[in-house]
């Protein structure tokens, strides 16, 4: 188990080899393990002073004792008060939220790295704050309560949950922590994202509860959409809710039943806006590979398909095999869209590159015999900030085309 972290004490040093130094001066904040020459003493879980093996200084970094990132930069100067800094960051994460974010009061306040708070991730569902700590530094009591109280000052929620991933707190040799409430007493609230209105129960679901990086997708999808529709791998129902004030029918797949529950859950919230009453969205739940084979096979037609797997890819090794499971949904749902059909297809791999990503697509519109329009290439919201010095920051690829 990891000792108690004195992340406000900076006298620790930390050298770092040549290779580890250039990264750094390129713009990424990682060390790796194999980069660090010495740490001798330093405590897991500490704010260090950075050194390269001349001993010249390259900022202050968060160390720890058992991630194959050993160090995570979070100022190229010393930092004398880390609290302080903390609240600093905090503040300028969301007065840049205030400036990007419209037509929702669900959003990712605090994104790790791309707020220069590595190892922290903050959502905002409504009234109901959710955090995930995935670092040993972040995980120190003196850096939880200033994050509890910085929150509740700026925004007043009405209650903080945490929700701890039992792997990551395992890979950082951190002791097992349940997941709830850290203050207040609510679990659970409506939030709204571009008018339609969704249910978060902040200690179930996946993730934090909701896709929130695909939620200026969901309104360009939405633009594009007609006819009748499939949303594959629609977990709580997303995309499907998104579409069917445009679409004449929708049906929602997944494998999952308990987010299929939620999804017909949120579709009765939002009944008044579906038209006409008896609009109903019709949820499947069934391997989405299977049952795409299937309805393929018995010749039926769709006007718009929406595809937003689970990532495929989960590290580089897997990247062939990804790419081919991808390629194979595509090709199966570009055979499926009528002439004029809307394909929205997504993936969430870092792993499958944008270039990767298209190129896939371009060989099942080959393999389909059809020819696809590329109307949008979008990423992930931009409450979900990508560094563009710091690739691992931007990982999700959502690709609007239309075939004829
Ligand atoms: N489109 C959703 C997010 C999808 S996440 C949204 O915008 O909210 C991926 C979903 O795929 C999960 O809900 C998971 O339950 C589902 N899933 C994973 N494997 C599946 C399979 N083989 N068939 C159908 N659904 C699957």
């Amino acid at each position: 188990m990891v000792r108690k972290s004195t992340a406000s004490d900076p006298s620790f040093k930390v050298t770092i080899s040549p290779r580890g130094a250039s990264r750094l001066k390129d713009g990424h904040v990682w060390v790796y393990r194999s980069d660090i020459v010495s740490a001798d003493g330093v405590p897991a879980g500490s704010l260090v002073r950075v050194a390269d093996h001349r001993g010249q200084p390259l900022g202050s970094a968060l160390y720890s004792s058992s991630s194959q990132i050993a160090l995570r930069l979070i100022s190229h100067e010393p930092v004398a008060d880390f609290p302080a800094l903390l609240r600093q960051r905090i503040a300028e994460a969301i007065a840049y939220r205030e400036s990007i974010v419209h037509d929702t009061d669900a959003y990712r306040l605090i994104f790790s790295e791309a707020d220069f708070l590595p190892g922290l991730i903050v959502d905002r569902y409504n009234d109901v704050l959710s955090l995930q700590i995935l670092t040993q530094a972040m995980d120190a009591e003196t850096v939880r309560q200033t994050l509890t109280s910085e929150l509740t000052e700026r925004l007043h929620p009405a209650s903080i949950v945490e929700r701890g991933d039992p792997r990551v707190r395992q890979l950082e040799d951190l002791p097992p922590r349940a997941s709830g409430l850290v203050q207040g007493e609510k679990a659970s609230t409506i939030f709204t994202m571009n008018g339609v209105q969704f249910h978060f129960d902040a200690l179930e679901g996946q993730k934090t509860g909701a896709f929130l990086d695909q939620r200026e997708n969901y309104a360009a999808a939405a633009q594009y959409a007609h006819g009748e529709a499939l949303d594959v791998f629609c977990y709580q129902g997303g995309f499907a809710l998104h579409l069917a004030p445009r679409c004449s029918h929708v049906a929602g797949i997944d494998s999952s039943r308990p987010a299929l529950e939620v999804a017909d859950q949120n579709a009765a919230l939002n009944h008044a806006q579906l038209n006409d009453n008896d609009k109903e969205i019709e949820w499947i739940e069934a391997n989405a590979f299977d049952l795409l084979k299937d309805y393929s096979a018995s010749g039926q037609r769709y006007d718009t398909i929406v595809l937003d797997p689970p990532a495929f890819a989960k590290s580089k090794r897997d990247l062939e095999a990804a790419l081919r499971g991808y390629k194979e949904l595509n090709l199966r749902a570009l055979k499926m869209l009528r002439p004029g059909g809307v394909l929205v297809t997504c993936s969430c791999s870092y792993h499958v590159s944008q270039a990767d990503f298209l190129q896939m697509l371009a060989d099942a519109a080959l393999d389909a015999h059809r020819t696809l329009r590329l109307a949008e290439v979008r990423g992930q919201a931009k409450d979900h900030p990508i560094l563009l010095n710091v690739p691992e920051t931007a990982y999700l690829k959502c690709v609007i085309a239309i075939v004829s």
